[in-house]
């Protein structure tokens, strides 16, 4: 009789695929099939060794078939950047596309995905929920299914009847999307050969906070995560810390546990991990200034950059990235040595590369997309540089941008570009010839990504709350579905409950 040891050689038939985005039902445009064509598009076979959101574990699934025991079937690996909610259509056929290629895999061991984890489509709330559970019934209760999510995600009762393995990003900036990934392939494959048997609890906070993981409380909590896996039958524990942009019914907090077949100790975990977040309520977020607040902050300051952040205008969360409040306060106070970007704004791109390097011309920059974006702002400019196809690092990845174009003006050097994306690293300006090292004031369009590429060369960072798609301030969000009573929309204490 074969021992679980012997199987680990027994050749396993995995099949991955990648299907998400993070869905703001209050962005003024849908998600749509471009989104996904345009961001991140990797039919089956064609996903490049660097990781990306779609296709991390892919990659770590990859590794595992290089070392000879495993099969890999390769899915269609495809992210979105975040936008308003994902047309019936796109959702439909990217997800009937993968559980097609998942049936024509048959039979397998194991089935991961990449997912996002607060993904909404027209006439679906919880997509991957969804997707899970379709997948589950093509391949039935015997084979390992899971999935790894965004730390942002909503965890849903569906997806956890589904998956026999969730794991979500622990760091924020999503700096550990590979490690994350292959601990996923680890499990589902210790789950396939029986050395596992993963149970998964889910305890809701009953907060909804913005919790930052390079600054303390929340960075030692992380690491205190961390410490309780692989002990005491512990595989993974992941705190999702919900989209307040997305307004779904499990919007919220929650903390998953996943155990080794220890459903009421899982539960118990869940559960005081969750109260101990609760207390943390309000202290994990990494505040903001208003623009005038923050200009006058970085004015006194001796020595630069100070890079600011322009949280509310942040792609990465649905919002247009063409927003003007930040350059038109600093035209109207006639601050210089700023350098902004990416200012997503394609026709003032294409203009410009009409004009040609070193034109000067009179241009109308963003402030397009909704009336959160503001004005568009017109001032005279000069092309000073020019790339195309341009991208910027974002840890192991490479994150496009689109055509990119600096233009000066007044003391200020822009980056418009072509591609919505946020800022994630100095290469988004270095690469149109602005060197950010040597402005006083660098503004990007992030709320936090940002920090894993700018940090170094900030003498110091702000958080900057102007108007905006993503305004820090998310109180003032109308939720129709959302649960409540939560922190912080609703008076007294939270309630803590295991939901599953
Ligand atoms: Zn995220």
């Amino acid at each position: 009789m074969l021992t679980p040891r012997d199987l680990e050689y027994v050749t396993m038939r995995m099949f991955v695929a990648g299907l998400g985005t993070e869905t703001n039902t209050f962005a003024p445009f849908p998600t749509s099939e471009r989104g996904f064509r345009e961001t991140e598009y990797f039919p089956a076979g064609t996903h490049p060794d660097t990781p990306t959101f779609a296709g991390a574990p892919l990659i770590a699934a990859r590794r595992l078939a290089a070392s000879g025991n495993h099969e890999l079937i390769e899915g269609l690996c495809t992210f979105a950047e975040p936008a308003g909610v994902t047309t019936r259509q796109t959702y439909e056929s990217l997800r009937d596309e993968i559980l097609d290629q998942l049936r024509a895999a048959m039979p397998v061991d194991v089935v991961a995905f990449s997912m996002h984890g607060a993904m909404i489509a027209d006439g679906y709330d919880d997509c991957e929920g969804d997707l899970l559970a379709r997948a589950r019934d093509i391949v039935g209760p015997g084979v390992a299914l899971g999935a790894e999510l965004d730390l942002h995600c909503h965890f849903t009762t569906t997806m956890l009847e589904a998956a026999d393995v969730l794991v979500a990003y622990k760091e924020y900036p999503h700096t550990d999307i590979m490690e994350r990934a292959e601990e996923l392939m680890a499990l589902l494959t210790a789950t396939a050969r029986g050395d596992i048997k993963p149970v998964m609890a889910l305890a809701d906070t009953g907060i909804l906070d913005l919790i930052h993981t390079t600054q303390e409380p929340a960075r030692s909590l992380v690491d205190r995560l961390s410490a309780m896996e692989g002990k005491d039958g512990v595989l993974s524990v992941s705190l999702g810390h919900g989209f307040p942009w997305g307004d779904v019914a499990d919007l919220g907090t929650r903390v998953l546990v996943v155990t080794d077949d220890r459903a009421e100790q899982g539960k118990k975990l869940a559960l005081s991990i969750a109260s101990e977040v609760t207390a943390m309520r309000g202290t994990m977020d990494a505040g903001y200034m208003t623009i005038d607040e923050a200009y006058d902050h970085a004015l006194k300051a001796r020595a630069g950059p100070i890079v600011m952040a322009d949280k509310s205008d942040n792609a990465g969360g649905g919002a247009p990235g063409d927003s003007t409040w930040m350059l038109r306060r600093a035209l109207e106070r006639e601050i210089t040595s700023v350098a902004i970007g990416p200012l997503w704004d394609p026709i003032a791109v294409a203009t410009c590369l009409d004009a040609g390097l070193g034109a000067t011309l009179p241009l109308r920059i963003g402030g397009k997309m909704c009336p959160l974006s503001g004005e568009p702002v017109d001032m005279t400019v000069t092309v000073t540089g020019v790339a195309h196809d341009a991208h910027q690092p974002f840890g192991p990845a490479n994150s496009p941008l689109g055509d990119c174009v600096a233009v000066s003006g007044s003391g200020i050097d822009i980056v418009l570009n072509t591609l919505r994306t946020q800022a994630f690293a100095p290469e988004l300006f270095t690469n149109v010839g602005i060197d950010p090292t040597e402005r006083h004031m660098v503004i990007v369009k992030s709320t936090q990504h940002f920090h894993a590429g700018f940090a170094s060369i900030a003498t110091e960072i702000l958080h900057v709350g102007a108007p905006g798609v993503v305004a820090p301030d998310y109180k003032n969000v109308t939720f129709k579905k959302a649960d409540r009573p939560k922190w912080p929309f609703d008076d007294g204490e939270p309630t803590i409950r295991l939901i599953a």
